[in-house]
C-alpha cells in the first residue's frame, strides 16, 4: 500500500495484549522463551536479555550459549542448557544476537526453528535474507538506525531522515515484524502495512544494554503467545515505561531498566 496505517500505541491497547496466565496454567504452557545471545567477549548482553525474558511472562527461559556461567550467576532461575538451540529442549520462541559476535551458525540453527524468532544486533548482520524469508513462523527484527541502514545498503542519516519508510521497506523485503529503534520507536507489521507508533520512550533509554533488555521483553511475550506485532509493540511500550521508571530524576543503567519493568507492567494493568 501507498500510504501506510500509523497508529499511536496506548495504554488500554497494552493493557489488553498483556498475558495474564489462566488458573490450570503452568510453566510450560505460559510458553519459554529461548536466549541465543552473549558471548565470551560480550557476557552482559547474555545476562540484560535473560533480564528481560525474565520480567516479560514466560514460564521459563532457556539461555544457550557462552555466557551461562554468567547467568545462572545473576539469574539462577534460568535453565541453563550446553549445546546449539537444536539441542536446548523445548521453546516457544528464539531471542538471538545480542552481543552475539560472529557465531553465525547459531544464528543460521535458531532461524530453522518453526517457533517465533526475534533477531537483534549481530543477529541481524549474521542472519541471511533468504533464511529470515522463508521461514514460515513469524520474525521479529529489532534494528537501531545503524542496524537499519546497513541491512538496506544506505547510510545511516537516510533512515533517520525517513524512518517511517525504513520501517516499511525492511518489514516488506524480509516479511518480517520490524521494529526500529530510536526516539521514536516504529513497528511495522510484518510486509509493512500497518505502523506503530510508540510513545513512551525516553533518551534515557539511550544506554548501553538497554536494547539487549528489550530485545528478552519481546522474546518473552513471543513465548507466551502473542502476535508478533503485539509482542513487539507491547515490549516497546512497557520498555519505554520501564525507562522512565529507572530515570526518575536521574540516569540508570539498563539492568536497572530491567528491574522497572514490573512496575510498568503494573501500571499498565491498574490504569
Ligand atoms: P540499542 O541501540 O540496541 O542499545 O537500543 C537502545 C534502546 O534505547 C532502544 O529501545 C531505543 O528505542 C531506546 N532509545 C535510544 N535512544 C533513544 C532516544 N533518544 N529516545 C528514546 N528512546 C531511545
Ligand atoms: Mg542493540
Amino acid at each position: 500500500p501507498a500510504s501506510a496505517e500509523l497508529e499511536a500505541l496506548q495504554h488500554a491497547d497494552v493493557a489488553r495484549m498483556l498475558p495474564v496466565p489462566a488458573a490450570e496454567s503452568d510453566k510450560y504452557r505460559r510458553g519459554v522463551v529461548g536466549i541465543a545471545a552473549g558471548s565470551a567477549r560480550y557476557p552482559g548482553a547474555a545476562v540484560l536479555a535473560v533480564a528481560g525474558a525474565l520480567r516479560g511472562g514466560a514460564g521459563a527461559v532457556r539461555y544457550v550459549g557462552p555466557a551461562g556461567q554468567a547467568v545462572i550467576a545473576r539469574f539462577p532461575e534460568t535453565l541453563v542448557s550446553d549445546g546449539g538451540p537444536k539441542h536446548a529442549g523445548r521453546v516457544q520462541s528464539w531471542v538471538v544476537g545480542p552481543g552475539a559476535g560472529d557465531d553465525a551458525a547459531t544464528v543460521a540453527e535458531v532461524l530453522a526453528a518453526e517457533v517465533p524468532v526475534l533477531i537483534d544486533a549481530d543477529g541481524l548482520r549474521l542472519a541471511e535474507a533468504s533464511a529470515v524469508r522463508a521461514r514460515r513462523a513469524p520474525t521479529v527484527m529489532t534494528p537501531h538506525a545503524g542496524e537499519a541502514a546497513a541491512l538496506l545498503g544506505v547510510e545511516r542519516e537516510e533512515v533517520e531522515g525517513g524512518r517511517l519508510a525504513a520501517v516499511r521497506e525492511l518489514a516488506g523485503r524480509y516479511g518480517a515484524t520490524v521494529l526500529l529503534k530510536g526516539s521514536t520507536t516504529l513497528i511495522a507489521s510484518a510486509g509493512g502495512a500497518a505502523v506503530r507508533v510508540n510513545p513512551t520512550g525516553t533518551s534515557w533509554l539511550a544506554t548501553a544494554g538497554s536494547g539487549d533488555v528489550l530485545s528478552g521483553l519481546a522474546g518473552s511475550l513471543l513465548a507466551a503467545g502473542l502476535p508478533a506485532v503485539d509482542a513487539a509493540s507491547a515490549a516497546a511500550y512497557l520498555h519505554g515505561l520501564a525507562g522512565r521508571f529507572a530515570a526518575d530524576g536521574a540516569p540508570a543503567g539498563a539492568h536497572d531498566v530491567a528491574e522497572e519493568i514490573a512496575g510498568a507492567w503494573r501500571s499498565v494493568v491498574r490504569a
